[in-house]
């Protein structure tokens, strides 16, 4: 259930299975993440658009939330200490992050040397930060939105089936300009995307007085 009225429609767009997007999130703007068949995972990176040097901090956040997950009202905590954005909606209960991206790096030690060809959100996230000046250097903790990683007390984790239904989603307010970079994960050697990943879709709303 929204907890605010996430405003009008003003764009919205359906990114591929397997493709990387991203957009500049302005101040007040809602991004709502919708698994649109369910059961995919959606690996996302933060930066405040005025100064890229500012980015989302899987760690600030955790340790300010008092909580191992994101979850509505989460506030997204930058490396500076800041309030980038905040969890406004979420009709999933359950997203990472802790367990960061898969790479062909970590799917090769994973899965075996055979899938090191394999697609993988790094090499998303390389090519859709090259659209903004950004190399493989600037990426840092992501989120994992309708992913299912359980925390055991031992700090153990193990990604799980996906627990998103289609049509869930997420509702992610910008607290200032916001670059906002998805991989719509490819992953298909653990059941995050339910060994077949699909297409999502991305809505930003806005209010008017936004
Ligand atoms: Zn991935």
């Amino acid at each position: 259930m929204p907890s605010t009225d996430p405003g009008h429609l003003v764009y919205g767009f359906d990114i591929p299975a397997e493709r990387p997007w991203s957009r500049v999130l302005k101040r007040g703007q809602t991004l709502r993440i919708i698994d649109s068949e369910g059961e995919q995972a959606v690996d996302a990176l933060i930066y405040a658009a005025a100064d890229t040097a500012e980015r989302y901090s899987a760690q600030d956040t955790l340790r300010v939330q008092g909580s191992a997950y994101l979850e509505l009202g989460t506030r997204l905590i930058s490396n500076r200490g800041r309030v980038m954005a905040r969890i406004t909606a979420d009709t999933c209960g359950r997203h990472d992050t802790s367990a960061g991206c898969c790479s062909c790096e970590s799917n090769a030690v994973r899965f075996g040397e055979a899938t090191r060809y394999l697609h993988a959100c790094r090499e998303n996230f390389i090519l859709e930060l090259s659209r903004h000046g950004l190399t493989k250097r600037d990426i840092v903790s992501n989120l994992n939105f309708f992913m299912n990683v359980p925390i055991e007390p031992t700090g153990n984790f193990t990604v799980l089936d996906g627990p998103s239904s289609p049509g869930n989603y997420v509702d992610v307010t910008a607290e200032m300009d916001l670059l906002f970079v998805i991989s719509n994960c490819p992953q298909v050697n653990n059941p995050c995307n339910g060994f077949d990943p699909t297409p999502i879709r991305v809505e930003i709303r806005e209010t008017a007085a936004a």
